[in-house]
């Protein structure tokens, strides 16, 4: 899988850095320092002008979306791997897609004090996302009771462009691509610099000032001072409440999962009682399982999404009552990668590959919502097999190569 690669400075001692688009975590090779990498929304990327000297450039927004595109249906979930782009602004004559060709050059991360105009996307990313579903949901019918996206990566790309004679040049190639279109000088002059830079913080534990501990691509970094937990979002670090299931499990490795508590409409699902009658489980309602409530758990990192569904679905049914501890894992672990928000996305699709029988689903699921309330990070120590990591306690399995393979994606 193709990512995008980042020509960066170190914003300690402005050496020069090579990032992906999935680092989190910066660490400089050469000072030693080590940020945390934020953005308001979404990371916002430039491509390079051939030869930017003495044009004035106006940059094209484009939103990138590279991931699996999820599509609940009446026989089962479907899912669909897409790394797409589009054109963010209504304008003919410009490009509709920038191809693959982000993945073939170095970007720069968007700055407000770039040279240059920024046209502003008119056109949302969950409006253009709308579209790409459509897009890529095609065979599917309109039967999509339920849809979701688990993104490996979602972004901006800024493409340059200049006005010359009366024709528009697209200047990374340095190639006339049309007359200068209806509408372009206007929004041009009214362009501006790009809306929200990359951030860079400290990454220091905000409790008590120790160093954060993660790997690159880690949303979630551990504090091994005071045990604490800690994810970028909205240009902060915000904590997260983590906890672990520890025993005696030597050795194992420790994967993150998402437990999210929600309110549901439409349906019953409040308690582990109303889940065993939802899913029509082989057993009999026992009274403390109406007292039990129903929480959704999810992998808390990217994998293929038949894996993240299966474990989700899996996990989900079972609803773990092993006792979890306040804290980090004890041992090695997996890096927790993809957002507690964009797994809530997911729910209603991890709802649907669980209710029984399957022909409920399209008189029940158009009518359910799923509100996220709140979440914890849940790491279940995973034994080590010769092919898979095994949970003891659940039995749930999960093939080592996928994983190994998921920090590629
Ligand atoms: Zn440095
Ligand atoms: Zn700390």
């Amino acid at each position: 899988m193709t990512v995008l690669r980042i020509d960066h400075q170190c914003p300690q001692c402005g050496a020069p850095a090579a990032l992906e688009e999935t680092d989190r975590l910066f660490a400089c090779p050469f000072c030693r320092v080590r940020s945390v990498l934020t953005a308001r929304d979404c990371f916002r990327y430039v491509l390079p002008a051939k030869s930017p000297a003495g044009k004035q450039l106006i940059y094209a927004p484009y939103w990138r979306f590279k991931g699996f595109l999820l599509f609940s249906l009446p026989a089962g979930v479907e899912h669909t791997y897409v790394d797409v782009n589009q054109l963010g602004i209504d304008m003919q004559s410009l490009p509709p897609s920038l191809g693959l060709r982000a993945q073939a050059m170095k970007l720069r991360f968007a700055a407000p004090d770039m040279e240059g105009r920024f046209l502003p996307p008119s056109a949302s990313f969950t409006q253009t996302f709308a579209a790409f579903q459509q897009r890529f949901g095609r065979g599917r019918g309109s039967g999509a009771i339920a849809s979701a996206h688990l993104g490996d990566a979602i972004g901006l790309l800024y493409s340059p462009l200049y006005a010359s004679s009366g024709r528009l040049v697209d200047a990374v190639v340095e190639q006339p691509i049309g007359a200068v279109p209806d509408g372009f000088e206007t929004a041009a002059a009214a362009a501006g610099k790009p809306d929200g830079g990359v951030g860079f913080l400290p990454a220091l534990c905000p409790a008590c000032g120790w160093d954060l501990e993660g790997e690159r691509e880690a949303l979630v970094m551990g504090c091994g001072n005071c045990g604490s937990s800690w994810a970028p979002a909205a240009g902060a670090l915000t904590r997260v409440d983590c906890d672990c299931l520890s025993g005696d499990e030597q050795g194992a490795l420790y994967l993150p999962f998402w437990r999210t508590s929600c309110a549901v409409s439409g349906m019953q699902l409040e308690t582990y009682a109303d889940l065993v009658r939802a899913a029509n489980l082989p057993k009999r309602v026992q009274p403390e399982f109406e007292s039990r409530r129903f929480e959704f758990w999810s992998p808390a990192f990217r994998i293929k999404a038949n894996v993240y569904l299966r474990l989700a679905q899996g996990l989900s049914l079972i609803q773990p009552q092993e006792p979890l501890r306040p804290g980090r894992p004890p041992g090695r672990h997996h890096p927790a990668t993809l957002p507690a928000d964009e797994a809530a996305k997911t729910l209603k699709v991890i709802l649907s590959a669980m209710i029984r029988p399957a022909q409920r689903l399209a008189e029940t699921l158009p009518a359910v919502d799923i509100r996220a309330q709140g979440h914890r990070l849940a790491y279940l120590p995973f034994r080590e097999d010769r092919h898979d990591y095994i949970q003891p306690h659940t039995r749930i399995a999960i093939n080592k190569n996928m994983l190994a393979l998921s920090r590629s994606l």
